[in-house]
This record gives structure tokens, C-alpha cells and sequence, in this order.
């Protein structure tokens, strides 16, 4: 096995033979010397130096093993390394016109995201992304949860007819899954508490930061429970992820964007509770705004969702996640449950993260009486033939659930501050972009 760049970066190697490889990363070539840049296959890197006659054919990305005595030199960067080397084995000569350099338009590094993947941004996105994954796989299988995939290719919408991609399926017509959900809550009978990270895609016909045609999505599921339990899950999940980060990948948020770390260490939990009602009540007292659909300007008022503009006034001024609970009915989906005690509004909770960034999770209880769900799908103008499946649970031992769905890249971007859930995407779909 060969050895990695961390694994050579320490006081008692120094002085040792060494060979590492991976890819030039940089590289300045002159007349005696050549210094190199490596960069190994974890995005580590690490200064190199080498007699510009073995160097002559280099180029940047050439796939290389070097091998040379590793010195101390605090000039040296990313921590005071450097290999003096004295060969090099070539795998493979990388072309003249690598497309990513110093300078280039977002655009550029979005149309080259196969390569691009290999700066020092994408690889900490990439490290951090990972880790969170890992995080959420860590929670859930300790708190003793069931990872469970879900079918891709389904007949029914979750979360409404607008934003469903269509797929060719045979002789007949299905689509992409938006949500896992009505599998997830098909599984609780049998396997308990569930969870999954899905792919979910939405034909988002917006162009937004926050939107993407395909999302990473951490969705759960939990039979017998209610929604202050559901709502101290999602806390507790969320804030064990953001706890893991700050102590474990301090370094790649801080490469990201040092102020993030600092807004990390100010979440604390509790995380805020406020009514859907109460929400609107303290927007209309900041004299919120809104347009409606005649576009005229007018006071948001209850009945109103909250959209992008009404949930960054909510949240612009706190550093901690506020949960948004009670939603007026007619504004959530199909499957959410009334409030036994206020027929209007449902057992719905958003998380909207601070500092403006708005929704990260949606869930809520869900209806599990069967008439009171048909009359909803119905009203919904959904074709109950697609959810006979779906209504077979209510008929056959339906217990009190809920759930949540959180969207992994808009956990990301809140946690890095960006403005666009492209930048914490490997490859982002989105309605003008499906290559590479
Ligand atoms: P929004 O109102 O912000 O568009 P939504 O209400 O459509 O979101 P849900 O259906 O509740 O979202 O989905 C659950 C979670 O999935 C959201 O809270 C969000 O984190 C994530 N999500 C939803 N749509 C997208 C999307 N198009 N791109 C990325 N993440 C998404
Ligand atoms: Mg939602």
C-alpha cells in the first residue's frame, strides 16, 4: 500500500524516503528546480521539489508517484512539509488545455464540475458533504432507526402534480418520486422507525439558490408519535450533526468560510418553537409585505404561505433554527392531519434555519383516519386509483405517525453561508443544467 499525504505529514518521518502519489496541483518550473504541488487522491497536498530535468514533461493533472526524503520547512505550505524528491513515476501525462485555473466564471466551473470537483472548494464541499452523511447514518443507527430505499419510479405525487418529472415506464407513463414519504410510511407496520437518504427530484421551473431538480433528501418516519416528540427528533438529529461538524471538520469549514464557524458555535437548542399564526402576527407587526396574485402589494395575512421572502424576514435576525408549527390546512399537502383541536389548521412543522436562510425540513403528523384523508385527496383532485395502495394503511391497522423529509444540500448551504445550493451540489441539476 502506498501512503497517504496525512499519513507522512509527522515530525518522525521526517527524513525518511517517502512516496506518495497523485496529481500536480500546481506547478513552477525553473531553470535548476520545479516546485510541485501534489494533491492525493483525499485532496490533501503537499509541497515538492524536484530537479526541473525530471520535471520537463510535467503538466497541471499529470497522475504521478514521487518519491524523496520529506523535510521540515516552515516555509513550506499546508503545514511545514516538503519532499525533496529524486523520481518520478508517470501514469499519465495530463493535456495542455486543463480547462480550471486561478480565474474562471461560475458558470465555467459548473460546465467543467467533473474536473472542477478538484479544487480546493469542491473537495472540502465534497469532505463536508460526506461528513454530514455520515453523521445522519451515525444518529439514526444508534438512536436504532431503519435505513430502508425506497422505489425511484412511482405512480403518485406527494407533493402535487406541478413540479413531477415524467418517465417513458413500458407501454405506460410513472414518475420520478418527490418524496419518499408514502413508502417510508408503509414500511412503520412492519420495521418501526424508518429513515432513508433518497435521491427526490422536483421539476422546479423556478430558477432559485435554494431550489434543485435532484436533492439528497434525509427522510424519516416514526409510528406513535406526536408532534412535540417529532419535533425534539428532528432537534436532536440536527443539532448531534452540527456538534459532530464543529468538533471533526472544523478545517474544511474554515476553509469554506471562517464565518460560519462562528455561527456554529451560537446554535443552541432549544431551537425556537413559534405557531404558524403567531409567525404571521409577528410579520404583520414588522409590517411585512407581501404580493399577491392580482400583484398588489398588501399585509401578509393568515391563510398566505410562507414563501422565500416572508421566511428570510422571520429568520434574518437569529442564529439558531426556529420550528414553525400549526399551518392552516389548505396550505399543506393531502396527508397531513388535522388539528383535532382547530379544524383549520394541520400538525405541520417546517425548520427554518437563521440568518434568512429559510426551510431546511418539512414534516408533520400524518392523517390517519380514512375518510378524512379521502375527502383530502379529493379535494387535492388526486387520483385515488394511484393510492389505493397508500389508503389500504389507513384501512388496515392505521396508527398515529409522523414524519419529516430535510433537504441534505439546503442543511449544507445554511451551515457554509452560500448563496447557492449549486455550490454545495457535485453535479447540480437544475431546469438549464443536466451535464456533466
Ligand atoms: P420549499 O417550499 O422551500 O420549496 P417544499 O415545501 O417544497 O420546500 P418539502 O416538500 O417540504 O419542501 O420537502 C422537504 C425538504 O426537502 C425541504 O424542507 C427542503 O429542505 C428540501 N427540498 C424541497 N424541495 C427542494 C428542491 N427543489 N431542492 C433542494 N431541496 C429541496
Ligand atoms: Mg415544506
Amino acid at each position: 500500500m502506498f501512503k497517504r499525504i496525512s499519513d507522512v505529514r509527522k515530525e518522525n518521518e521526517v527524513g525518511a524516503t517517502i512516496s506518495l502519489r497523485g496529481w500536480i496541483h500546481r506547478l513552477r518550473k525553473q531553470k535548476e528546480k520545479t516546485f510541485i504541488i501534489l494533491r492525493d487522491d483525499r485532496g490533501d497536498i503537499i509541497q515538492a521539489v524536484c530537479p526541473s530535468s525530471l520535471c520537463e514533461e510535467l503538466t497541471i493533472e499529470s497522475s504521478v508517484e514521487i518519491t524523496g526524503r520529506l523535510k521540515k520547512d516552515s516555509r513550506a505550505l499546508e503545514g511545514g512539509y516538503e519532499l525533496k524528491v529524486d523520481e518520478i513515476l508517470v501514469f499519465n501525462i495530463a493535456a495542455t488545455d486543463y480547462p480550471i485555473g486561478e480565474y474562471q466564471s461560475d458558470e465555467t466551473l459548473l460546465d467543467y464540475r467533473h474536473l472542477s470537483l478538484r479544487t480546493r472548494k469542491m473537495i472540502n464541499v465534497g469532505k463536508l458533504r460526506g461528513a454530514l452523511l455520515k453523521y445522519s447514518r451515525d444518529w439514526f443507527g444508534i438512536e436504532g432507526w431503519m435505513e430502508i430505499t425506497p422505489p425511484l419510479i412511482v405512480k403518485g405525487a406527494v407533493e402535487g402534480g406541478a413540479t413531477l418529472f415524467e418517465v417513458k415506464y413500458f407501454d405506460n407513463t410513472a414518475y420520478l418520486s418527490q418524496s419518499s414519504q408514502l413508502y417510508l410510511e408503509s414500511m412503520i407496520y412492519s420495521l418501526g422507525p424508518v429513515w432513508t437518504i433518497s435521491p427526490s427530484f422536483r421539476a422546479e421551473r423556478s430558477r432559485t439558490i435554494r431550489h434543485l431538480a435532484e436533492f439528497s433528501h434525509l427522510e424519516a418516519e416514526i409510528p406513535w408519535i406526536g408532534l412535540s416528540d417529532l419535533i425534539l427528533i428532528q432537534e436532536n438529529l440536527i443539532y448531534n450533526i452540527i456538534s459532530k461538524i464543529k468538533l471533526y471538520n472544523k478545517k474544511e469549514v474554515e476553509f469554506l468560510n471562517k464565518d460560519s464557524l462562528t455561527k456554529l458555535e451560537a446554535i443552541s437548542t432549544p431551537f425556537e418553537r413559534i405557531s404558524y399564526e403567531n409567525a404571521i402576527d409577528k410579520l404583520r407587526s414588522q409590517e411585512f409585505i407581501i404580493k399577491d396574485e392580482e400583484d398588489k402589494k398588501r399585509f401578509i395575512e393568515w391563510g398566505d404561505d410562507l414563501n422565500i421572502e416572508s421566511e428570510r424576514e422571520l429568520t434574518k435576525d437569529m442564529t439558531s433554527p426556529i420550528f414553525v408549527t400549526d399551518y392552516p390546512l389548505e396550505i399543506k399537502p393531502f396527508y397531513v392531519k388535522q388539528n383535532p383541536e382547530d379544524e383549520s389548521t394541520g400538525l405541520a412543522v417546517d425548520l427554518l434555519a437563521p440568518y434568512g436562510f429559510g426551510e431546511i425540513s418539512g414534516g408533520g403528523i400524518r392523517e390517519d383516519d380514512l375518510s378524512k384523508l379521502k375527502k383530502r385527496m379529493h379535494q387535492s383532485k388526486l387520483n385515488i386509483e394511484d393510492y389505493t395502495w397508500y389508503l389500504d394503511l389507513r384501512k388496515y391497522g392505521s396508527v398515529p405517525h409522523g414524519g419529516f423529509g430535510l433537504g441534505i444540500e439546503r442543511f449544507l448551504r445554511w451551515i457554509l453561508n452560500f448563496d447557492d445550493i449549486k455550490d454545495v451540489t457535485l453535479f447540480p441539476r437544475t431546469m438549464s443544467r443536466i451535464l456533466p
